[in-house]
C-alpha cells in the first residue's frame, strides 16, 4: 500500500522508496542497487529507487501475461469504466498528486497541477473510447459482410522521461489498457514516485492485479524490456539519442515501437506580431517548467525589425522571481550542461541580454534563471542542440524565407510557432515548416485531446502519434472478419 504524500508546501517532505509493482504486489527488485531520488529544489533525497534487472522485467511480463488472459475478455466498455473511476480518484487527489510531482520533479506547484490536469484529460480520452472505438461493418458483396474490430496486442511496455512523471505515462496507459492490453511501465529513475500513486489509484479504481505493472530502473531495465520476447509493443518518450537506440533494439526483437525524442523548437516572430501577446507567450514558452519541456521554445527567429518585442521579452524575463515563477533544474549535471551552452555562446560572440547563471532560490538546489542570448549564429551549439533549460537563443534574419529555411535546417521536428497578425504569413509558415506540432500565436502548441501528440524527423521514430486515436491504433491490431451467413446461389469470386 502506498501512503498519500503529505506535503502542502515546498518544504522537504520524505516519501516511500520506489519498489516494483508486479502482479498487484509491491516487491523488491532482485538487485540490491538503489539510487537516491533528489528533490531538485533542495538537492536532498526524498526517497530511493530500486534498479531492476532482467529477472524483474521477466517477472513483470509473466504477471502481465497471466492477467491478459482475463483482461482481454472484458468488454471494452467495462475496461473504460476503470478509467472513469481512476479519473474521479485523480481529481479527488489532485492537490496531493500535484505536490508529489512538484517535489520529485521540481516544477512549481501551478505547473505541477497543470501537468496532473493534462494527465486527467488523457484518462478522459480513455473514458471516451467506447463511443469512438466502434469498428466498421459493410456488406461488401451480396450476403457477404466485412467488419473490422480492434484486438489487443498482449503484453506491452512504456518507458518515460523525468520531465512529466504523471502526464507522460497517461499518454500511454488509457488507450493501451482500454484496448485490452496489459502493461509494464518503467518510470524515470529520477522521478519514480508519481507512478507509485498512479498504480495505487488504478488498483483502487478496480484494475485487476497484473494489468498494470511497474519496474523501476534505468538503462539495464530498458534494455531488458526491449529484448524480452513476451512484449509485443513498446512506447518510449525521452531524448533523441535514447529514442533511436530503443527504437532499433525493440524493432530488432520484433516489437512494434513508437519512440518520441528531443526537440529544438523555433518561434518565428515577424514585425506585425502583437507586442504584449508575443512577449507574454514567448517568455511562458521558454521558461515554463524551467525550459525542461519537449515543447519549450528554444530558438527565437527574429524577422526584420522586431526590437521592441525583444526588449519586452527581456524585461519580462529579468523580472521573473527564481523559485516562485520558475522552478529548479532537474540535477547538478544538467545545470552544468546548461551553463556550458551559455558560456560557449557568450565566448563565440553572443550577447547575454538576461543572465540566469548564478541565480538560485535555495542553497542546495539546482538552478538556472531565465537566460536570453542575442546575436546567436546557426553554427553555435546554443542554436543547434537541445539545451533543455530556460535559455532562448535569438537568431536574426531579414525575411520570412530565411526564417523558414533556418527552421527547416534543424534536424528536430517537434514544434514550431509563428507570431503574426497576418493570415498569409501564418498560413505560409504552417504549410512550410518541418514540424509535427505547429502554432500560430501560441508558444507551446500541444495538440489537446482528442488530437494526437507527436513530432516529426529526429523528434519521433515510428509511425503515428502517441495520444488520441493514433494511440489506440498503436496499441491494437485490426482484425478483419468476413462473414456469409445466408446460402447464396449467385456465387462470385468471394464465395
Ligand atoms: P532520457 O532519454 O535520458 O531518459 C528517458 C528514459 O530512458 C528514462 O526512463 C531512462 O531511464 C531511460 N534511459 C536513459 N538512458 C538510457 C539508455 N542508454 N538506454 C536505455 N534507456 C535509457 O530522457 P530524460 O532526460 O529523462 O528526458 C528529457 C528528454 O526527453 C528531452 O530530450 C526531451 O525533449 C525529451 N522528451 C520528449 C518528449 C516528446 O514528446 N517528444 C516529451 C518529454 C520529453
Amino acid at each position: 500500500m502506498i501512503p498519500t504524500f503529505e506535503a502542502s508546501s515546498y518544504s522537504m517532505t520524505p516519501f516511500v522508496d520506489a519498489r516494483n509493482f508486479i502482479g498487484g504486489q509491491w516487491v523488491d527488485a532482485s538487485t540490491s542497487q538503489t539510487v537516491a531520488v533528489l528533490n531538485p529544489r533542495h538537492g536532498e533525497p526524498i526517497a530511493n529507487v530500486q534498479m531492476s534487472g532482467a529477472s524483474d522485467v521477466d517477472a513483470a511480463v509473466k504477471a502481465a501475461s497471466t492477467a491478459f488472459e482475463d483482461w482481454k475478455l472484458w468488454p471494452l466498455r467495462e475496461r473504460a469504466h476503470v478509467m472513469y473511476r481512476a479519473r474521479e480518484l485523480m481529481t479527488r487527489h489532485i492537490e496531493e498528486l500535484s505536490w508529489l510531482v512538484s517535489h520529485e520533479n521540481g516544477k512549481i506547484f501551478s505547473e505541477a497541477k497543470a501537468e496532473v490536469e493534462k494527465g486527467i484529460e488523457c484518462v478522459e480520452y480513455g473514458c471516451s473510447l467506447p463511443n469512438v472505438a466502434a469498428g466498421n461493418q459493410l456488406e461488401v458483396s451480396r450476403g457477404v459482410s466485412c467488419e473490422v474490430v480492434y484486438a489487443p496486442l498482449g503484453v506491452v511496455a512504456g518507458v518515460v522521461p523525468f520531465n512529466f512523471p504523471f502526464m507522460v505515462p497517461l499518454w500511454m496507459l488509457p488507450q493501451a489498457l482500454v484496448g485490452g492490453n496489459t502493461f509494464v511501465l518503467k518510470p524515470s529513475e529520477q522521478v519514480p514516485l508519481s507512478a507509485l500513486r498512479m498504480a495505487q489509484i488504478f488498483e483502487e479504481a478496480g484494475l485487476p492485479k497484473g494489468v498494470l505493472n511497474l519496474v523501476q530502473g534505468g538503462r539495464e531495465t530498458v534494455e531488458a524490456l526491449c529484448d524480452h520476447p513476451g512484449i509485443e509493443a513498446m512506447a518510449f518518450v525521452g531524448s533523441t539519442r535514447v529514442a533511436k537506440l530503443v527504437y532499433g533494439r525493440a524493432a530488432t526483437s520484433g516489437k512494434r515501437a513508437l519512440c518520441l525524442g528531443g526537440a529544438k523548437n523555433h518561434l518565428i516572430v515577424v514585425p506585425d506580431a502583437d507586442l504584449q501577446l508575443t512577449a507574454d507567450n514567448v517568455v511562458a514558452s521558454y521558461t515554463g517548467c524551467a525550459g525542461q519541456r519537449c515543447m519549450a521554445a528554444s530558438v527565437l527567429v527574429a524577422v526584420g525589425e522586431v526590437q521592441p518585442i525583444i526588449d519586452e521579452i527581456a524585461k519580462r524575463s529579468a523580472s521573473m522571481k527564481i523559485g516562485e515563477h520558475i522552478g529548479p533544474i532537474t540535477n547538478a549535471p544538467s545545470v552544468e550542461r546548461i551553463r556550458n551552452y551559455i558560456d560557449q555562446a557568450e565566448k563565440a560572440g553572443a550577447k547575454v541580454l538576461v543572465d540566469g547563471r548564478g541565480q538560485s532560490a535555495t542553497s542546495g538546489g539546482y538552478w538556472v534563471g531565465p537566460t536570453l542570448l542575442d546575436g546567436v549564429t546557426p553554427d553555435m551549439p546554443a542554436a543547434a542542440e537541445e539545451i533543455f533549460g530556460p535559455v532562448l537563443s535569438i537568431l536574426r534574419v531579414d525575411n520570412l524565407d530565411q526564417a523558414i529555411a533556418l527552421e527547416n535546417k534543424n534536424p528536430y521536428g517537434n514544434a514550431s510557432s509563428v507570431y503574426t497578425t497576418s493570415g498569409d504569413v501564418a498560413r505560409r509558415v504552417m504549410n512550410e515548416v518541418e514540424a509535427g506540432m505547429c502554432g500560430v500565436n501560441i508558444g507551446v502548441p500541444v495538440p489537446r485531446e482528442p488530437f494526437g501528440f507527436g513530432g516529426w524527423n529526429d523528434s519521433k521514430f515510428g509511425h503515428g502519434n502517441i495520444t488520441g486515436w493514433d494511440g489506440y491504433r498503436f496499441w491494437t491490431r485490426p482484425r478483419k472478419i468476413t462473414s456469409k451467413w445466408a446460402l447464396q446461389t449467385d456465387h462470385n469470386w468471394m464465395s
